[in-house]
């Protein structure tokens, strides 16, 4: 982040998020990368977070702008 994206930009906590790698490639415009998980197992099941519902062990959060943090095959430390 620059300085100046630093003065305009702020973090709120607390989001209810929909996070995940599985959609079609016919769906989207832009690159997307496979959730390990889904490619190990040779599925479209697990998702990093569903609204109101579930958040995945291995989620860590989100990097600017859209890149999904993960520590799969290890938990993540910090999810409770
Ligand atoms: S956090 Fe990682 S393992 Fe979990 S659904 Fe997202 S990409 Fe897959």
């Amino acid at each position: 982040m620059t300085k100046s994206s630093k003065k305009i930009i702020k973090k709120f906590k607390g989001a209810n998020m929909d996070i995940d790698l599985v959609s079609e490639k016919s769906e989207i415009s832009w690159k997307q990368d496979l959730c390990p998980w889904n490619k190990d197992e040779d599925t479209v099941e697990h998702r990093c977070a569903v609204k109101n519902i579930s958040i995945c062990p291995y989620f860590c959060g989100i990097e600017y702008l859209d890149n999904v943090l993960c520590s799969y095959p290890q938990k993540n430390p910090n999810f409770d």
